[in-house]
């Protein structure tokens, strides 16, 4: 009878070396088959057949499987709902253990939940790791034990996290939470295969392939080192564009946590926001549905539709707004700085409910994170946690000034600018948006407060 194989369930971390879940799988003896599920309970939600996030999936996905083909394996392939793909498998290799790295978001919750219980039944186990974090759920707590809801103790306390282990690597002694783990070492416990697999294409799952200019997994040395000086001016290239593949795996934290390290603590800080959030989200869930502060749900949104059409646009009158929702229509991508600036015009001189916003970002974003975006529109809506205070209204003349002074940015994405055809007068001009978000926000919190 052949050998029961142990599986290992690709999701959030397309990828090979340093993979914590695979190593353990590995380590474990195997023989270890790599499968990786296109999920058509996601998938069918995407309205946009170009979306770029599936062609991005699906040729990590085939470099992934070339990759493990080079070692004499395969990553075999699904399409389809993962409990019925997972009876399937079930079926078909009777898995004597699967291993996977933990996805923190309530869908992925439940059906890792569910996918559990069907092995259990069946005789296998389940087990699964942290890879995406540095640090997740009880590693960076207060001292009397519950979640941080404020970043800049998260921050210190997960700094001192980080030295209270330490080890050491190719010489040099590093945090034991940044240690790689040593994949290929184990790469003989992969499953032989000798014909490889099909792999779906987009087109068979309804999709078209996008544009595929994506940005590279390396950054200079140089960008990080001077991270804190470049990082916001959106005119220039200031930042790493590593999110869409933090958000997919393709690069590991660990490592690029490893080289912020000493090369500049600005970057590092960046790149822990990403963990604060994450713990937000498995803390708090709720904040999925709404406020983390609960009496900001009592906000009455002006939501004029024209409005938020003209913002999705681009065409609010309001140059960086417009620049950023246009790089962000056209490429995926928005500089942070102005990420903070449009939603920030959204939310407060538009007075239109945030969500609006972050599920809009949430259709368009090439590195969209669930904990990342709920987090970045609850913070310029005001309503989060370590969010700005409602009263600090960004006025987006000085953020042109200070950080786009001469309009790079804004020319390289409205041409129409500075000619007749670009609008004279913002659709709410600063002065008015800002007293009136101050006028309705003070009231409802007040209301809310009085109960
Ligand atoms: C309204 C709003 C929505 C956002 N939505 C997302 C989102 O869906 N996905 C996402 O990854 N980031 C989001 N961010 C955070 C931030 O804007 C992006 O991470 C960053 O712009 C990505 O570009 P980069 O890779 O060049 O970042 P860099 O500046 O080079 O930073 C490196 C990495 O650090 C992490 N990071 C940096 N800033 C933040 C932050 N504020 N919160 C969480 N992680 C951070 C990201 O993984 C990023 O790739 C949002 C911010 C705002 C204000």
């Amino acid at each position: 009878m052949k050998a029961r194989p142990t599986i290992f369930w690709h999701r959030r971390d397309l990828r090979f070396p340093d993979n914590a879940g695979l190593y353990r799988a590995l380590k474990a003896g195997g023989p270890v088959l790599p499968i990786f599920i296109f999920d058509q309970e996601i998938l069918r939600k995407l309205e946009d057949p170009r979306d770029a996030r599936v062609t991005f999936i699906h040729r990590s996905v085939t470099e992934l499987a070339e990759a493990y083909r080079s070692m004499g394996s395969d990553l075999r392939v699904y399409y389809g709902k993962p409990l019925e793909v997972w009876a399937g498998i079930v079926k078909d290799l009777q898995p004597r253990a699967v291993y996977t790295n933990r996805d923190y978001e309530p869908y992925a919750r439940e059906r890792d939940g569910a996918v559990e219980a069907l092995l259990e039944k069946a005789g296998a186990t389940f087990h699964h790791y942290k890879d995406h974090l540095i640090f997740e759920g009880k590693e960076v707590q207060k001292n009397d034990g519950g979640p941080y809801t404020v970043y800049t103790p998260f921050w210190n306390k997960w700094r001192e996290r980080l030295k209270s282990r330490m080890s050491t690597f190719e010489g040099k002694e590093i945090s034991y939470y940044l240690k790689p783990y040593p994949n290929e070492k184990y790469a003989k416990n992969l499953l032989p295969v000798a014909k490889p697999g099909k792999i779906i294409s987009l087109q068979e799952m309804g999709f078209e392939p996008a544009r595929t200019d994506f940005p590279p997994t390396e950054v200079s040395r140089k960008l990080i080192q001077h991270y804190d000086e470049t990082r916001d001016f959106p005119g220039t290239e200031g930042t790493s564009r590593l999110g869409v593949h933090f958000r997919h795996g393709t690069i590991s934290i660990r490592e690029k946590a490893r080289r912020a390290q000493g090369l500049n603590e600005t970057y590092l800080k960046e790149l822990v926001w990403r963990d604060f959030y994450s713990n937000i989200l498995q803390h708090f869930p709720y904040v999925v549905e709404g406020p983390f502060r609960e009496e900001y749900a009592a906000i009455p949104w002006e939501n004029n539709e024209d409005h938020f059409a003209a913002w999705c646009a681009g065409r609010t009158g309001v140059p960086l707004v417009d620049a950023g929702m246009r790089q962000l229509n056209a490429t995926g991508y928005m500089h942070n700085r102005v990420r903070m600036i449009v939603a920030s015009y959204l939310t407060k001189h538009l007075l239109i409910n945030w969500q609006w916003g972050e599920h809009y970002f949430a259709k368009k974003l090439l590195d969209f994170e669930l904990a990342s975006n709920n987090g970045g529109w609850q913070w310029a809506a005001s309503c989060g946690t370590d969010a700005q205070p409602y009263f600090r209204i960004f006025n987006y003349e000085s953020q042109q000034k200070k950080f786009d002074p001469d309009f790079t940015y804004v020319k390289a994405w409205v041409p129409e600018f500075g000619t007749p055809e670009y609008p004279s007068e913002p659709l709410v001009e600063h002065k008015f948006g800002r007293e009136r978000a101050l006028e309705v926000y003070k009231k409802a919190l007040a209301e809310a407060k009085r109960g």
